[in-house]
């Protein structure tokens, strides 16, 4: 069988722990044999991370910024015991946070679904995919515990000496006060990847805030979206045949819950927080969601929600059987795959994309599948399937 072939290389950034083990096992069975891969490879693993003072990160994201698409695995995102475990020379910041920066994008996550894995809410029936603005507000406040009686002031002084003050509360006792802020830059950002996003996969987007209340803050972001939209989008959602649609939060968190799905909900960033774990529990499993980060400028980097999957590394380190869960991973290198022959008019990568996608959802729906799928699902006669069986039972349909 001839392999399909490539035209410009994809991103590859490998990553830690079981999440390696899988990507190296998704390569083996399910890409190298069908297709020609090329890819430029960043090793993000954190041993490789520490050894180049975590040069390969800002490498990996350059290069995302010239081919367009990356595709990456989990990665460790140090704390004090991985600095020990690794005996790192310090604290190396998240690869997503330093990746996100230097891209500039939202990250959008959507579930995967199959038959036999039922969303605790009935009527969705399509995947719902959260945008979560991911700079300000409360993630960059500044709060103070107000001690006793006295005045609480909101003050900005501008460069050129001028003063906007407003008095926030005069407390008579003990209080609390909290300090937030967002730029028009970041907002516009946030609403271009949006717009990008939902016409890239052709679905409908909603925007929603507490604009009623917070009518300078939240008012702001709607009036952002809305021209964002008007003077750059409209005209190409029209043709698209979707729409932007904004409503307040309380009545987008009741519309949500009985709506039938296929659709982004762009958040801010606590509410993104927020509903994203409620959305992807709903769901059911953080390894069946997918991720991907949108960069304004229409650049895509996909990679699974979940983590590096540390406690079945350990177990795999001591010789012992895991059964891991790989189809977000496998989601993430189909994302890319996909996005990588659309632009490169690769029909054939795209129907590669979509036929693995297929017997990846087939194998679980004809009862094959790992331990934390066994757990949930609603199917009879489930074959409990280690982490590479499974994967070499999805080849076999492949
Ligand atoms: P995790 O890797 O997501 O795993 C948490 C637990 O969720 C696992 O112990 C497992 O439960 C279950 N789980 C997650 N993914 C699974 C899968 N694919 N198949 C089966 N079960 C799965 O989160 P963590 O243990 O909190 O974090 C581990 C490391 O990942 C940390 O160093 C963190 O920094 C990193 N992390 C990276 C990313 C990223 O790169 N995007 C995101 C989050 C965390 P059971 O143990 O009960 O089976
Ligand atoms: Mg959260």
């Amino acid at each position: 069988m001839e392999k399909i072939k490539m035209t410009t290389p994809l991103v590859e950034m490998d990553g830690d722990e079981m999440t390696r083990i899988l990507w190296a096992m998704i390569k083996e069975h399910l890409l190298v044999p069908f297709v020609d891969l090329k890819t430029e490879y960043y090793d993000l693993g954190l041993e490789n991370r520490n050894e180049t003072d975590d040069q390969v990160t800002v490498d990996a994201a350059n290069a995302t910024k010239k081919y367009g698409v990356a595709v990456k695995c989990a990665t460790i995102t140090p704390n004090a015991a991985r600095v020990e475990e690794y005996h790192l020379k310090e604290m190396w910041k998240s690869p997503n946070g330093t990746i996100r920066g230097i891209l500039d994008g939202t990250v959008f996550r959507a579930p995967i679904l199959v038959k036999g894995i039922e969303p605790c809410v009935r009527q969705w029936k399509k995947p719902i995919t959260i945008a979560r603005h991911a700079y300000g507000d409360v993630y960059k406040n500044t709060e103070i515990k107000v001690p006793g009686k006295g005045k609480g002031i909101l003050r900005f002084e501008g460069e050129d000496g001028s003063v906007i003050e407003e008095t926030i509360q005069e407390f008579k006792g003990p209080g609390i006060l909290q300090g937030i802020h967002n730029t028009e830059d970041s907002i516009k950002s946030f609403a271009r990847s949006c717009f990008t996003y939902a016409l890239s996969t052709k679905q409908e987007l909603w925007f929603s805030t507490k604009d009623t209340i917070s009518k300078k803050y939240d008012h702001t972001f709607k009036d952002i979206f809305e021209e964002v939209y008007e003077q750059e989008f409209r005209a190409e959602f029209e043709k698209a045949g979707i729409t932007y649609f904004y409503t307040l939060i309380d009545d987008a968190v009741a519309r949500v819950m009985k709506s039938e799905g296929g659709f982004i909900w762009a958040l801010k960033n606590y509410d993104g927080d927020v509903m994203s774990d409620m959305v992807s529990s709903a769901y059911g499993s953080l390894a069946m969601m997918t991720s991907v980060l949108v960069s304004p400028a229409g650049i895509y980097e996909y990679e699974a929600a979940h983590g590096t999957v540390q406690r079945h590394y350990y177990k795999h380190l001591k010789g012992e059987e895991t059964s891991t869960n790989s189809v977000a991973t496998i989601f993430a290198w189909t994302g890319a795959l996909r996005k990588r022959g659309e632009l490169d008019r690769l029909p054939e990568l795209c129907a590669f994309a979509d036929r693995l996608e297929s017997a990846t959802i087939r194998t679980i729906e004809e009862g094959e599948m790992t331990g934390d799928l066994a757990r949930i699902t609603s199917a009879k006669d489930v074959k409990v399937l280690n982490s590479e069986e499974f994967i070499k039972a999805i080849a076999k349909r492949l």
